[in-house]
Formats: C-alpha cells, sequence, structure tokens
C-alpha cells in the first residue's frame, strides 16, 4: 500500500510528537511507531525536564550552559548546548501552556528540584533546576503533547515498524514499513523525513531502557553509510534496582537521598566533596563500582544502597510516588523504611546520527546534509550532551531540538515535492523479510541478543581495556554469523514478533559493533568512556567527535572538531 504526506515522522516520542506539532499547522504529517504511541520510552522518564526558571532560587541559563558543557567533559558542541539552555525557560511555559500539569511551589509556580551536575554561579552549589511532575514527568509532557496532535490532524500510523528509510541521490525520498498486524508492507512518500527513533539501552544487558529501544533507524542509516557520532559514550544510571536495572530516579537524590556503602559511609563525599551525591552520573557509576571492586559493597557483595530514609515521608509520597512503587512491588521495600539496593543500570545513548542544530542529518566530516532527512531526540547527536549526558537534559533536548527540526522541515516544504521511492527498494525490503522467513537454521534471535547483550555487559560497560574490547570484537563477529542461521518457527504474517525479532537483532549488533569499535579507537578516558589502559583525558589529541562508518570491511573512522564557543576544556572537579 502506498501513502503520501508532507512529512514522516518516525517515531511517537517526546521528540517525534514535538515536531508533529510543529509541522502540522503547515502541512500534512505521518507518525510511524512500532508501540502505541505512548507506550514509547519518554513515558517513561521520571525526575524532570531542565530550565533555569530560578522559581525556587536563583538561576541563570548561562550556569546551565556551563553545567552541560562541564558535565559533558567538555565533548559537546557548544553553540548547540547555548541554544538549548537558552531556550529552556521558552519550553517549559510552552509546554505548560499545552497542558503540563508540572508539580507546584505553594505559592503556585513550578516547582524545581536538585539534579545530578546541576549547579548556581559555575559550580559552587547544587541548584533547583529539574521542573518535573512528581516522577511521572515524560509521562505527564507525553500526553500533552499527544493530545495536541490529534487536535491538529496529525495521523498516526500504530504498530507499524520501519524497515527501511529510502535514500536515493543524496535526497531521502521516503520510508518503508512493516504493518504487524497484517504483515503487509507500507510505502510512505515525503518531501521530509525526521527520524526520531529513542534509544538503543537494549544492546546491553542490564538497562533502564524498554523493549522496544533498539536504535533499529541507526543501523538501517549505517547501512546506508550514513556515520554514527560518538557511539563509544554511553551513560550506565547510578541507581538501577539491582539484578532488575529498572531506574530509581536521580530526583531520588535530588530530594535528600544518599548513597551508602557497606561500612554505612556516604562514599560520594570522597569522590565529588562540593556536590557529592548531585555529581555528574559517569562520575557516581564509577565511584560505586569502585566501592564493590574494593570490597565495601553491601555485605562484601555487588551492590550499594540508596538511603531515602531520612528523607521526609510526605515527600516521597509527593515526589517519588512511582519509584516507591517500584521499591515495593520488585524489592519487598518501603524506600521510606529501609535502603534500596542499587547498581549502576545502562541507561542513555550519547552517540547517534550526526545533525546539525535544526536537525539536518550530516553525512560526513565537512557536515555535508542529506536532502530532506532531519533526526532529533535520543537517536541524534546534535552534539549537546557531549560524554556524559546531565540528568534532566534529555527531555529538555528532545523538545527544543524536535520543534527545531520540525520549524526546518517546515521550510522546505512545497519546494522539491514529494519524492518517490524506486520499485527495487520496495522489492528489496521484502525480498529481505521473505528470505528470513524461509530460512531453516536452528539458532533463535532470542539467544543470540543474549549472548550479545551478555558481551557488551561484560567487556563494554563503565570500565574497558584494549584487550578485552578486542575480545568483544571477535564476539561480535561471530554472533553476526550466527544470525544467518537463525530459523523462524513462525512462518505467518500476522504479528510475527518473532520475525520483528530478528530485524531488531541485526542492528543490535550493527550498534555493539560501532560502540565497541569506537571505544577501542578512543584512547582517552572521558566522560562515560573509561579506559582503564588510558585512565587521563587527552584534549591534544582526542577533544574531537568520533564518526563511525559502517563498511563491508569492518568501522572506518573520521573526526570532527568540537565547536567550543565559550568555556576552555578545564579539570573536571566537583
Ligand atoms: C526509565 C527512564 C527514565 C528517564 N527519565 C528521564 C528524566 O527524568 N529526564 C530526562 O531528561 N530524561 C530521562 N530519560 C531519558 C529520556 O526519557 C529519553 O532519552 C527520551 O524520552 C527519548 O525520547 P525520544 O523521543 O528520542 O524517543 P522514545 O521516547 O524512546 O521514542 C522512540 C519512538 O521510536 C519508535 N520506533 C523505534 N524504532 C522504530 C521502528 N523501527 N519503526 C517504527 N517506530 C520505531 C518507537 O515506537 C517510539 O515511538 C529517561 C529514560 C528512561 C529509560
Amino acid at each position: 500500500m502506498i501513502h503520501s504526506f508532507d512529512a514522516v515522522i518516525i517515531g511517537s516520542g517526546l521528540a517525534g510528537l514535538r515536531a508533529a506539532v510543529e509541522v502540522s499547522r503547515q502541512g500534512s504529517v505521518a507518525v510511524l511507531t512500532k508501540l502505541y504511541p505512548t507506550r514509547s520510552h519518554s513515558t517513561a522518564a521520571q525526575g524532570g525536564i531542565g530550565a533555569a526558571l530560578g522559581n525556587e532560587e536563583p538561576d541563570r541559563p548561562e550556569w546551565h550552559f556551563y553545567d552541560t558543557a562541564k558535565g559533558g567533559d567538555f565533548l559537546g558542541d557548544q553553540d548547540a548546548i547555548e541554544v538549548m539552555c537558552e531556550d529552556a525557560i521558552r519550553t517549559i511555559i510552552e509546554l505548560e501552556h499545552l497542558g503540563v500539569p508540572f508539580s507546584r511551589t505553594p505559592e503556585g509556580k513550578i516547582a524545581q528540584r536538585k539534579f545530578g551536575g546541576h549547579t548556581r554561579e559555575f559550580g559552587s552549589a547544587p541548584v533547583r533546576r529539574a521542573c518535573y511532575s512528581a516522577d511521572r514527568t515524560g509521562h505527564a509532557i507525553m500526553f500533552a503533547l499527544f493530545e495536541q496532535c490529534g487536535r491538529q490532524g496529525v495521523q498516526f500510523f500504530k504498530e507499524f515498524h520501519v524497515i527501511d528509510i529510502a535514500i536515493e541521490k543524496n535526497r531521502c525520498t521516503g520510508v518503508i514499513a512493516l504493518e504487524i498486524l497484517t504483515g503487509e508492507i507500507h510505502l510512505f512518500t515525503a518531501e521530509a523525513v525526521l527520524v526520531a527513533s529513542g534509544g538503543y539501552g537494549k544492546v546491553f544487558k542490564t538497562t533502564s531502557n524498554a523493549h522496544a529501544s533498539t536504535g533499529d533507524c541507526l543501523g538501517i542509516l549505517a547501512d546506508k553509510g550514513i556515520p554514527l557520532e560518538d557511539m563509544e559514550f554511553f551513560q550506565f544510571h547510578p541507581t538501577g534496582l539491582y539484578g532488575l536495572g529498572i531506574l530509581i530516579t536521580e530526583g531520588a537524590r535530588g530530594e535528600g537521598g544518599i548513597l551508602l556503602n557497606g561500612k554505612g559511609e556516604r562514599f560520594m563525599e570522597h569522590y565529588a566533596p562540593t556536590i557529592k551525591d548531585l555529581a555528574p552520573r559517569d562520575m557516581v557509576s564509577r565511584a560505586i563500582i569502585t566501592e564493590i571492586r574494593e570490597g565495601r559493597g553491601i555485605d562484601g557483595r555487588d551492590y550499594v544502597h540508596l538511603d531515602l530514609t531520612k528523607v521526609d515521608k510526605r515527600i516521597i509520597e509527593e515526589r517519588l510516588p512511582e519509584i516507591s512503587t517500584f521499591c515495593r512491588i520488585y524489592m519487598g521495600i518501603d524506600p521510606s523504611m529501609a535502603p534500596i539496593p542499587v547498581l549502576p543500570t545502562a541507561h542513555y545513548a550519547m552517540g547517534g546520527i550526526p545533525t546539525d542544530i535544526d536537525g539536518r542529518v550530516l553525512k560526513n566530516e565537512i557536515g555535508d546534509a542529506i536532502e530532506g532527512l532531519f533526526a532529533a531526540g535520543e537517536c541524534a547527536c546534535v552534539s549537546v550532551h557531549g560524554a556524559n549526558r546531565l540528568g534532566c537534559n534529555s527531555l529538555l533536548d528532545t523538545v527544543v531540538f524536535g520543534r527545531r527540526a520540525g520549524i526546518a522541515i517546515c521550510d522546505i516544504l512545497n519546494k522539491t515535492g514529494r519524492g518517490s521511492v524506486s520499485k527495487e527498494s520496495v522489492d528489496r525490503a521484502r525480498e529481505a523479510i521473505d528470505t528470513m522467513l524461509r530460512r531453516k537454521g536452528s539458532e533463535k534471535a532470542a539467544v543470540i541478543r543474549k549472548a550479545l547483550q551478555q558481551a557488551m555487559m561484560d567487556k563494554c560497560s563503565e570500565f574497558r581495556t584494549e584487550n578485552e574490547l578486542l575480545s568483544l570484537t571477535e564476539a561480535l563477529k561471530g554472533l553476526r554469523e550466527r544470525t544467518l542461521e537463525i530459523g523462524l518457527k513462525d512462518k505467518g504474517k500476522r504479528f510475527n514478533t518473532e520475525l520483528l525479532e530478528a530485524l531488531e537483532l541485526n542492528h543490535l549488533i550493527s550498534l555493539g559493533e560501532l560502540i565497541a569499535h569506537s571505544a577501542l579507537q578512543r584512547t582517552e578516558s572521558r566522560g562515560a568512556h573509561t579506559r582503564e589502559d588510558f585512565p587521563d583525558r587527552d584534549d591534544m589529541n582526542w577533544l574531537k567527535h568520533t564518526l563511525a562508518f559502517k563498511t563491508d570491511k569492518g568501522p572506518v573512522f573520521g573526526y570532527k572538531e568540537v565547536r567550543i564557543t565559550r568555556f576552555r576544556p578545564a579539570e573536571r572537579k566537583y
């Protein structure tokens, strides 16, 4: 079946919805999502969205700018960071006007709380900057934007799994998707395509990410020769529920929770004397693993405690209801009575599809764009988060850059006309699916995925070494070969989730490869990328972005400059 729209958006998370609100003011918009729209991972976002409103104490966008640049270990592009922090205040007020029910101060202003790495006066003390809706901030924003999309006639194609993005002669002309219910192939042509397909935390075993966070569209674009930027930087959030990886928001520490080791010590005092438990995530995660490695886990085991027992019970009930429920359901713990066992969990991809500050996808080191192709949200790398994202900056990134991509799309509408997708592209996509269904091998996608996630976790998480990364790249080669032996039990067309898992697995392996090889190249430690064999940051050689190009012979690398406009890289002390 063929559909034609002015713009097609892949993904109904916050980036996709915010862009859809913008573009639908001027043209017809289709949003494709492999889930029910409001089941996107954005709905799970808990703790807050950052903006220097100064509602609870003095704050300034330039302090936010400084914190974001420093938090990202100076790898973020400062022109983009400045745009985001300056636009944050307008963004929050706009969201409020669109219907987001933010939590309030007693006098009725939007309430704000502390979050890791957010400080006043250039690092002197933590500041209340995260706007929140209890600990269901993502949920609140998602539903407001979804309603706005409905009001503006955005057309949703729910449970449509994108299997290809058509790029012909440097121009993106449309998208090919599989309708999950029927197994039918649909072709969407458009003047502009926005990729807003979210993160890929499922490449790791222990993760806070949803099952759908498999990075399919990054894999599709990598197969087409588009580079992926800074893939070595993957954030581990310090406080995942032990053994499960389910997230306990940083808002819990923002409200006064502290981390304790097996000796009952507040160990963050040693690692970040000024802001302690509210240091950036890369530092806190490394500190937790160091405590455990040195035998100071709880009872010598591999976890530490997040202690909320000293926080006023009323605050926990009012501002952290969701994570309290998680603790009760999954651990049998009431967080106001007993400490929570936690361990870092794979959380956020700093790397992704290279874009400029208006979401245009860039295909090389010198910044040439692909016509009609845009990306925003977690799948994109603008790059505002550099080597390590600060908490509450991702929701902000999705809505600020989702909107900007939407405006840039409006600018090109009715200029080139809607593209067409060649019959060969559609036949190729159909053939790829049929080949997978016909194969008779004995391997299972789920088994290979587990092996991938375990290998990534063991050899490429918080701490990395050359030897481990080399053995990982070998292991990934083996897993790739095994995918050729996958035989699907379900040969049917309707709701064939086994087929979808096999498609997702191919992309997960590509992303694993690009992460591992990029990590191997970068012989320094910066932000979330810690090389035990190269423990120092090396600005002489590595103050640059990695561009990893997937080729048949393995990844090939290019590099591009970091744009530093205001804050020179300095030692990162907290
Ligand atoms: C548990 C949790 C809590 C978080 N809390 C916070 C927080 O408090 N503050 C903060 O700033 N950040 C937070 N984050 C990070 C933030 O929520 C995400 O980075 C952000 O929501 C990503 O939004 P997105 O629009 O880019 O993608 P997502 O919301 O992940 O949406 C991706 C969309 O792409 C679609 N899609 C993907 N592949 C395909 C395909 N092949 N075909 C069709 N559709 C496809 C999906 O169906 C989905 O609609 C949190 C993250 C997690 C996991």
